[in-house]
């Protein structure tokens, strides 16, 4: 199987692989599960001085990504046929869910845009069909981050990266639950045991108290993912 292809659009190519040179996505990476490529945006820059950014329309602090420059680099980095989704990390975008990265892990691959500065040209977004994904309701000074988040938690679950046993089925956000505890060795932590039933080898009773500890925690924590997985479950009746 041919692997799976991440093109990453950046004005700071040597923050990449970065973590994803380590651990899962790093020995995927040498195994070549993977392939990462990353295109610098400044190659096609204007002028002697490769300039990418200038003020914006309507004044204003701050410096905009020109619309030109990254048409330019997208316009060379990607060849015509190219299927796979182009994401822009961008605060504005719908957040990043488990469901999309498990979608993306199971394309070809993922073209991914960091923004530096105040954005980049809104035109461009629509110009070449940019979908805005955002990692969480807060500013990174830049989509580098962004990205080497998404392509972590998508590299994971690509074949043969975790390991048969451990496919993400039963992790968090899958089928709106977060996960139940997890305990290990030593039995007792300072004055503190492991719950019983797991020490008990009854897998029934294991399974059903796991199901039930993600439930509740679910409720407590995030019963907008319940709610969510409900309402999916259950097409609205008129
Ligand atoms: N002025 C922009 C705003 O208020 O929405 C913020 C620009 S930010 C300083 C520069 C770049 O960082 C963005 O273009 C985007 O690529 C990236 N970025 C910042 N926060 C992000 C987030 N929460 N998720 C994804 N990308 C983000």
């Amino acid at each position: 199987m041919s692997s799976w292809r991440a093109t990453v659009f950046t004005l700071f190519p040597e923050m990449l692989p970065g973590p994803l040179g380590v651990s899962l996505a790093g020995d995927a990476l040498v195994r070549g599960v993977w392939t990462l490529e990353t295109q610098d945006i400044r190659d096609h820059g204007i002028g002697r001085h490769r300039s990418v950014d200038d003020t914006p329309a309507g004044g204003g602090a701050g410096m905009v990504l020109r619309a030109d420059v990254l048409a330019a680099s997208l316009d060379a980095g990607l060849a015509a046929g190219d299927t796979r989704p182009r994401l822009l990390m961008s605060p504005r975008g719908a957040p990043l869910t488990q469901a999309q990265v498990r979608d993306l892990s199971q394309r070809q691959g993922v073209v991914l845009v960091c923004g530096r500065f105040e954005g980049i040209d809104e035109r461009i977004i629509e110009a070449r069909g940019l979908t805005e994904v955002s990692i969480g309701d807060y500013v990174l000074s830049g989509g580098e981050l962004a990205a080497m988040v998404l392509l972590d938690a998508a590299v994971r679950l690509l074949p043969g990266v975790m390991g048969k046993e451990a496919s993400g089925a039963e992790e968090s956000f899958e089928d709106g639950r977060l996960e139940y505890p997890h305990y290990t060795k030593p039995r007792d932590f300072e004055g503190r045991a492991i719950p019983e039933i797991l020490l008990s080898g009854d897998h029934a009773k294991i399974a059903a108290w796991r199901k039930a500890e993600a439930l509740r925690i679910t409720q407590e924590r995030r019963p907008d993912l319940l709610q969510g997985a409900e309402a999916k479950a259950e097409p609205r009746k008129r």
